[in-house]
């Protein structure tokens, strides 16, 4: 690093110092919350603040107030501070009625996202969150995709709308066996289509923050197609435990396989894998043809040197369980798909438990 940057990175470190942990009561930087920091010739700064995972809930404002106190400083263009939790989650017994409020007792958050619409990004969320749950897991699914949401489709929750509690805080709804929460179930889907990108945020901030997840092993969250600022500032907010990048195996999907990798980069977040979908259709003479073209995303998932986590074939049974509601992987456990998700999912809860070392810190499910 030159030696300007690296004086723009210690005066944005003296700043983030000015600011009290709220834990130890002494600087951010000695108190070794902050960890990361980068600056750029672009004047781009970015770090982590890593908070205690049983009190992640009050270093929101911590992260605000360092992102504010890095922007301050000149040179500084742009700031991301990116939160995460550490340290062993909360008991799950619900102390406070604060405690089960946001992801404060969620194990592990994983982002699943795709470049773009279509590749079955949302059919693929839905059926692993299932297939998790299937694993004994307790689980969540927040659909983020603000622009379109599928939750209330894919999971046949038609007209149920969620119930507030006497605090304010949103109670998720269950479908099959899942504690959900989709900007769907708010409002409908026209309206949540012409928000404009502030607006949507703090929708999604809600659906994070003010809706009582409560102890759950792991929250899968269904981006809005794309890996762009968007999604960035989505996942601004949440301490991931990692990434699964879904796609399908042309070879157009290459590129955006790795756009997908880039952003996650930014976030730093582990990518935990990627999925093809659509890898082939099965006739039902056995033989499989190769619609989208052969084993592309598998290809770039080994070039980028991230995991892959398994093929989804197109199938019928797929697309008729989503129109219905009823989640393949749910209502037919014994599917040959059904077994495929559960692979899946197994996958990725190794990677999240691999990919979160060496700080054995970082709970994980
Ligand atoms: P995205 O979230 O990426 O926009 P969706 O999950 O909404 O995509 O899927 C788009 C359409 O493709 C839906 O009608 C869905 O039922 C169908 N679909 C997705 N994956 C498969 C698959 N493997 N086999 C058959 N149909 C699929």
């Amino acid at each position: 690093m030159n030696n300007r940057l690296a004086l723009l990175r210690d005066q944005v470190s003296e700043r983030l110092e000015t600011i009290p942990d709220p834990v130890s009561g002494k600087g951010l930087v000695t108190s070794e919350r902050v960890s990361g920091l980068e600056a750029d010739e672009a004047g781009k700064v970015s770090f982590t603040i890593e908070a205690p995972a049983e009190a992640v809930e009050r270093y929101v404002a911590v992260r605000d107030a360092a992102e504010a106190a890095a922007r301050a400083v000149r040179g500084v263009k742009t700031v991301m501070a990116v939160l995460t939790a550490h340290g062993a989650a909360p008991a799950t017994s619900m102390k406070m009625q604060s405690a089960s409020a946001g992801i404060g007792q969620v194990g592990a958050v994983i982002a699943v996202a795709s470049a773009k619409g279509g590749v079955g990004k949302s059919t693929v969320a839905v059926n692993l969150a299932c297939a998790f749950a299937a694993l004994g897991l307790k689980t969540g699914l927040l659909d983020l995709d603000v622009y379109g949401p599928s939750a209330p489709t894919l999971l046949g929750t038609g007209a149920r709308k969620p119930a507030m509690r006497a605090d304010k805080m949103l109670e998720p709804l269950e479908a099959h066996g899942l504690k959900t929460m989709s900007i769907g179930y708010l409002v409908d889907a026209a309206s949540a289509m012409i928000w404009r990108g502030a607006m949507a945020t703090s929708a999604v901030r809600q659906m994070i923050d003010e809706v009582a997840w409560g102890p759950l092993d792991v929250l899968l969250l269904d981006l809005p197609p794309g890996t762009g600022d968007v999604q960035l500032t989505l996942l601004q907010r949440v301490p991931l435990a990692g990434a699964v990048i879904v796609s399908t195996p042309q070879e157009m999907a290459l590129a955006d396989v790795r756009r997908g990798l880039a952003m996650f980069d930014k976030t730093h977040a582990p990518i935990l894998g990627v999925i093809e979908n659509m890898a082939w259709f099965e006739t039902p003479d056995g033989k499989r043809t190769h619609i989208f073209g052969e084993g592309g995303a598998q290809r770039t998932a080994a070039q980028a040197g991230v995991p892959f986590l398994g093929e989804i074939p197109i199938d019928v049974a797929l697309r008729e369980s989503c129109d219905a509601g009823t989640p393949l992987v749910a209502a037919q456990p014994k599917h040959p798909l059904s077994a495929r998700f559960r692979a899946i999912a197994e996958a990725a809860r190794a990677n999240v438990a691999r990919l979160n070392k060496p700080a054995p810190k970082i709970s994980i499910i």
